[in-house]
């Protein structure tokens, strides 16, 4: 077998921890016995600054043109003053839109050597295992109307509009029902029902959904947002599948990585058409760009999850993770997740310890 992956490493620590982990990639291959083709293209600040613009058409192709695209993040300071529709996260929703990503996925795992890296208690955090699904294409960031205007009195106003069809919400709320028949069966739908009425919808329909496309062997719950955002550092270890709003999603998949030790540590993959993107939860840290400060392992994890949804080489994707535990477990650690007694290593250093752990077949 041979994929074409389309490698959009961005700006900030996307080039570092990108790097990296396209070389696990390239070694899952060989291990594997599948090949992999890898294409680069600019996006973000870095087109901006080489393009006037964060996405090129030639980029948008090649990503169209790829069975998956990895990417780092795009975004940092030097560009915080562009209009928004020029600013490099622009690349990143046009991205998601044009290929149909309708659904993020964002596993929150903790890794049992990552316990007491926690700002929480060991007590709380150990054994968290959730997945929150979040709406990728839809809702306020999307929404018209939007915009801000000034009213004749010379005030100004901004709006953003939070809109979800029946069609929108079906499809998210069966690819949560189908996620969590391969974990423990339980979803947790997160709403604002009591205030909203797009959430209302939202209630009814994955309600609906839940019952008449035959989804009963899935226990469903419903959560409103304030008390799920409290209910995850309360309690972490009741949640199984999360599913929810492009917002509310993107908020709590942050909150739930303290959970893990760190936003270094969660990957990502973006499902729906037929090319998957995979990226880490984090974004482009521009305050630790360049120093080989960042953790890959975010990266890396997220190369697993490619593995695994979009070529089909689950086994490739375990022998990953289970690497990562290994270096974890013998007391290696990133400034991130930095705790006494372990050893700190750099980006490129924690990365070539997971490769050496893959070489011997850790597990
Ligand atoms: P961020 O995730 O970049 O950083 C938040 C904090 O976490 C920083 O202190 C950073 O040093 C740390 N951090 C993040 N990733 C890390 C890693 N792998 N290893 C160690 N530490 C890590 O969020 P931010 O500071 O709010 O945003 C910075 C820029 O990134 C902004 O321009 C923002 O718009 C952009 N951003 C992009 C994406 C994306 O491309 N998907 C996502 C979020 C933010």
């Amino acid at each position: 077998m041979s994929y074409k992956i389309a490698v959009l490493p961005g700006d900030g620590i996307g080039p570092e921890v990108v790097r990296e982990a396209t070389e696990v990639l390239k070694q899952s291959a060989k291990i594997y016995g599948f090949s992999v083709e890898l294409a680069e293209g600019v996006v973000g600040g870095a087109s901006i600054d080489a393009h006037g613009r964060p996405l090129t058409d030639s980029v948008m192709r090649l990503a169209k043109e790829s069975d998956a695209v990895l990417l780092g993040a795009m975004g940092g300071p030097k560009w915080d003053g562009l209009d928004y529709s020029i600013r490099p996260e622009r690349a990143l929703l046009a991205l998601r839109q044009e290929l149909a990503l309708f659904a993020n996925l964002r596993p929150v795992k903790l890794f049992t050597a990552l316990a007491s890296a926690s700002t929480l208690r060991r007590e709380v955090v150990e054994g968290t295992d959730l997945l929150v699904v979040r709406e990728l294409t839809g809702g306020i960031y999307f929404g018209e109307p939007k915009g801000i205007t000034r009213l004749p009195d010379g005030i100004e106003r901004g709006v953003n509009t939070e809109i979800y069809s029946t069609p929108e919400i079906e499809r998210i709320a069966k690819a949560a029902f189908e996620a969590a028949r391969k974990r423990r069966k339980k979803v947790m739908s997160v709403d604002k029902a009591n205030v909203l009425e797009s959430s209302e919808l939202w209630r009814k329909i994955v309600t609906r959904v839940h019952r008449e496309s035959g989804f009963e062997d899935v226990r469903l719950e419903h959560i409103l947002v304030d008390n799920c955002a409290m209910q995850l550092i309360r309690d972490p270890k009741q949640f199984d599948v999360v599913v929810t709003t492009n917002m509310f999603g993107d908020i709590l998949s942050d909150e739930a990585a303290m959970l893990t030790g760190s936003i270094g540590m969660l990957p990502s993959a973006s499902l729906g058409g037929r090319v998957g993107m995979y990226e880490p939860v984090h974004g482009s840290a521009p305050d630790i760009a360049g120093q080989d400060k960042a953790n890959p392992l975010a990266t890396i994890l997220t190369v697993a999850l490619m593995l695994r949804h979009s070529l089909d080489q689950g086994k490739a994707a375990d022998r990953i993770e289970g690497a990562v535990e290994a270096v974890l477990n013998g007391g290696y650690r990133t400034l991130d997740i930095q705790e006494k007694d372990c050893r700190l290593v750099g980006c490129k250093e924690m990365a070539r310890l997971v490769r050496d752990k893959i070489a011997q077949g850790a597990q």
